[in-house]
């Protein structure tokens, strides 16, 4: 039978606790305790999954071979700094960390030790997004929208690192591109930091992404629309369906998988429309991430979404909140 990873988890909040609660179901994992600086949450977590009380950071460190942070994003980088003390393998949720410098360090302290570090960017498991794999995604012009309602919770960090962060991520694994120019508004209207926000992010290779923000909207919505040479992609985060429109040539087109939607000339061939809504898997996706992390430690592989994936997200969103403050600072 194969060894089983010791896993505890930091910070059993509102999110920590679903990670414990996934843990607790993963077979190649033996889901040892939690740690949190509320010790009536560490108890009742603890009493509730039957697992182990530990009042002290340390102690946990000592026990797991593994540990996932779920804390506010300010406490991120001390969390794992000391973790990383004692050669654990770290899932860090997003943002990876509150400044850019602590993830540089944070990533080079990792290489030290030999651990690895995922972070909790987890719409890349969102079902839709895992339903174009098999497609070839070359988008050009992105437009997304991540709005929901207002909740305290969250708001010690701009909306941008909060909710935005997750569509920046995503973008990143789509487009593959280093970015070369942003400009972005936003405005703090009920909160101390920003709550809605929309940021033009132009990549070296030519792609602009037209990103919003909010946390003060009456409806959710999570979607994110993608264009390229030859097609139009449509996908819905929060109702988990993926649209597909493309243009074929009548050799292509397999009336198999996708329906006809129409015709049109170009130059002297003529194309076909189709519309494909491909199958979407049911998948929970904290529960895939938090599996494939630890797939991760046990084939020695690199995580899909890696520390350096993370500090990827965070320069950019750090770049669009300092947009937005130098913007609001000279109004
Ligand atoms: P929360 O406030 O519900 O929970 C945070 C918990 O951490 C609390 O129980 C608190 O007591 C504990 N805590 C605070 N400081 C601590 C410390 N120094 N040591 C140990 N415990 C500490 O917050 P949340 O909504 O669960 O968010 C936690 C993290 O998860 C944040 O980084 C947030 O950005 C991230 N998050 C990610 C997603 C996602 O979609 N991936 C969604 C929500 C939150």
């Amino acid at each position: 039978m194969k060894k089983k990873i010791a896993v505890g988890v930091i910070g059993v909040g509102h999110l920590g606790l679903l990670h414990a609660k996934m843990f607790n179901q993963i077979p190649t994992v033996e889901f040892v305790g939690v740690h949190d600086i509320n010790q009536e949450r560490i108890k009742k977590v603890s009493d509730e999954l039957g697992v182990r009380s530990f009042f002290s950071l340390e102690d946990l460190l000592k026990n797991v071979s593994a540990v996932s942070i779920a804390t506010p994003t300010s406490t991120h980088y001390q969390i794992a700094e000391t973790a990383l003390n004692y050669n654990v393998h770290l899932f860090i949720e997003k943002p990876i960390t509150a400044s850019i410098e602590e993830a540089h360090r944070l990533i080079r302290l990792a290489e030290d030790k030999g651990v690895k570090i995922q972070v909790g960017h987890i719409e890349r498991f969102n079902p839709a997004l895992m339903a174009l794999e098999k497609y070839h995604l070359q988008p050009m012009f992105i437009e997304s929208h991540r709005l929901s309602q207002f909740n305290m919770r969250g708001t010690d960090v701009a909306v941008v690192l909060d909710l935005m962060i997750h569509d920046i991520d995503i973008i990143n694994s789509l487009v593959k591109s280093p970015w070369r120019n942003i400009q972005a508004s936003g405005v703090a209207v009920v909160s101390d930091t920003i709550d809605i926000a929309n940021a033009r992010i132009q990549f070296e290779n030519g792609c602009v992404a037209n990103v919003t923000a909010s946390r003060i909207s009456q409806r959710k919505m999570r979607k994110m629309r993608l264009f390229q040479r030859d097609a139009y992609i449509s996908i819905d985060f929060l109702e988990g369906s993926t649209e597909i429109f493309r243009l074929v040539g009548e050799d292509e087109l397999d009336l198999n998988s996708v329906m006809m939607f129409g015709e049109i000339s170009r130059g002297n061939a003529r194309c076909k429309i189709t519309y494909e809504r491909p199958p979407v898997r049911e998948i929970n996706a904290l529960k895939y991430e938090l599996e494939l992390f630890i797939d991760s430690i046990v084939n020695g592989k690199e995580p899909i979404v890696s520390a350096t994936d993370g500090l990827r997200a965070l320069e950019i969103a750090q770049q669009i909140v300092n947009e937005i403050n130098q913007q609001n600072t000279s109004l």
